[in-house]
């Protein structure tokens, strides 16, 4: 059975289904994909708190609780500088450490576990998700819930295996409270994790996993529909947006796109899709 094929099993959709071309391109998705991909995820973002004009800092975009035609607010979240710059020097057992005694944030206080990542620290591909769940929470492990069933799925139709040649990571490395959203400041207290360890596993492409965690990434507002199909960077790493694995677990259509974005993703890790 050919991959493709593989993957549509997988993800429950016929084999009758018919890929569009891949755009050369950065082609918009329709605005109704996005709005049903935010309606699936929909945010309550807090309020924007004042600029802080403190360095250094973590800008994290949030949208702002204003009619659409607003800009969009990026607030930015001033962390101490040597907390950063402790993280940056870190080497991975350091950094595992660091993380599992980490208080930076709120969550330190709700946690069961922190939940570092897992897979192989020399990956050629990275992915990222939100933050993790109860499931994560009580395992310590990223994804592994049924998201985490369908991710598994995901990857093995590519030819891929949590732990070969893949490192699975979140944003944040503490589960919020009752699945809520992660903060912005919650987000940046988070983020130079995730910065150390993209740039000790050094990864040939990263996927990210759903809307808050590219939002984040990426610091933009922009819907998760215009950010697929495009090649964007990290720390100077190609990243490719696609869907969240508990939003595909409800969305057939999207099953269908996140084929085409793990293509892409497979077309930058091989080199033939640079571009970022
Ligand atoms: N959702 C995520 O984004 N990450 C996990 O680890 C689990 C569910």
């Amino acid at each position: 059975m050919s991959r493709r094929a593989q993957f549509l099993e997988v993800m429950g959709i016929g084999t009758e289904w018919v890929p569009r071309r891949m755009p050369d391109v950065a082609v918009p998705a329709p605005v109704a994909e996005s709005e049903a991909e935010q309606a699936m995820e929909a945010v309550t973002a807090p309020a924007p708190v004042a600029v802080m004009p403190a360095a250094p800092s973590v800008a994290v975009a949030i949208e702002a609780e204003a009619p659409a035609a607003m800009p969009p607010v990026v607030m930015e979240v001033p962390l101490p500088r040597g907390r950063v710059d402790e993280i940056a020097t870190l080497d991975w057992n350091a950094l595992q450490q660091h993380v599992a005694a980490c208080t930076a944030c709120g969550l330190c206080q709700t946690r069961t576990n922190t939940v570092f990542g897992v897979g192989d620290a020399q990956a050629g591909w990275m992915l990222v998700g939100e933050a993790p769940g109860e499931n994560e929470d009580l395992q310590g492990e990223p994804f592994v819930g049924q998201a985490g069933k369908l991710l598994d799925n995901m990857l093995k139709s590519l030819g891929l295996a949590r732990g070969r040649d893949v490192f699975i990571a979140n944003v944040l490395k503490c589960r919020p409270p009752g699945n809520r959203d992660p903060q912005p400041p919650e987000m940046a207290e988070c983020e130079p994790y995730l910065q150390r360890q993209i740039a000790l596993v050094k990864p040939k492409v990263i996927v990210v996993l759903g809307r808050i965690a590219a939002q984040a990434l990426l610091r933009t507002t922009t819907p998760i529909g215009r950010l697929r199909g495009q090649v964007h960077s990290y720390q100077g790493i190609p990243v490719v947006v696609t869907y969240h694995p508990a939003y595909l677990l409800r969305s057939l259509t999207e099953k269908a796109r996140a084929w085409e974005d793990l293509c892409l993703a497979r077309e930058v890790h091989d080199g033939a899709g640079a571009g970022a």
